[in-house]
């Protein structure tokens, strides 16, 4: 078993970075390409969930062995010819243009993965792993959330290790934040009348992103990790 905290783009995915254990990255790979085939996009809404904590404000109780919590499920709306499905949309089945009919059908389909819908939960999907191995649930528990608590957890400080800074909601905000904005503004990068306010906003990010592109970074992704924070001189 290898657990570890990863970032995952993909073609079709809008809205935030996706983080995921690494075991879950072949499964959002399958996703991506069921999204292809049908000409849709995914906007994930939540991915790996920290525990006990409200996610973007909204009041939920959490299952007791939820997938999210070892960054094995995303929740999704699926973006076909400028419209937004959301849950309510999602809810519905037989209502659900072909494309995205499909698209569920796949992942129905797929020897492991599941949605949610079948279980009264339309944007989610993940891969059973709770049910089907809860043993390896437990094992990778502990390591993803510590994880998490140390990389992404917004507004919250950590000593121990550096954290991935990134847009999300509410906005990560630190001396870490500021660092990095003030490295923006000294190689010519425009923050706007914000400055380096130590929030990472939208213009933060999109900075982030002109910086990555200027010196060739892969990937670009607006995500400050390891490889942006060295070539930002921090
Ligand atoms: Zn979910």
């Amino acid at each position: 078993m290898t657990t570890e905290l990863k970032t995952f783009i993909g073609s079709q995915f809008i809205g935030k970075p996706v983080l995921a254990d690494i075991e879950f990255i072949p499964h959002l790979e399958k996703i991506n390409d069921f999204a292809d085939t049908n000409g849709l996009n995914i906007f994930v809404t939540s991915s790996t969930r920290a525990w006990n904590v409200p996610v973007g404000g909204a009041v939920f109780t959490p299952a007791k062995m939820s997938n999210h919590f070892i960054g094995h499920a995303i929740d999704m709306n699926i973006k076909i010819g400028g419209k937004l499905f959301n849950s309510d949309a999602l809810s519905n089945f037989d209502s659900l243009p072909p494309a995205i009919q499909a698209f569920i059908t796949a992942i129905r389909k797929h020897p492991v993965l599941r949605w949610g819908g079948d279980f009264g939960d339309p944007v989610h999907i993940d891969d059973g792993l709770n049910i089907n191995i809860p043993d390896i649930w437990k094992q990778k528990f502990p390591i993803i959330q510590s994880e998490l608590n140390g990389l992404t957890q917004p507004g919250i400080r950590t000593e121990i290790s550096p954290r991935l800074l990134f847009l999300t909601t509410p906005l990560m905000q630190g001396d870490d934040v500021k660092a990095i904005q003030k490295k923006l503004i000294e190689k010519g990068f425009d923050l706007g009348t914000s400055g380096a306010d130590g929030f990472f906003g939208q213009t933060t990010a999109n900075a982030v992103i002109k910086f990555q592109e200027k010196e060739d970074l892969e990937p670009i992704d607006g995500i400050v990790g390891e490889k942006t924070k060295k070539a930002l001189g921090l």
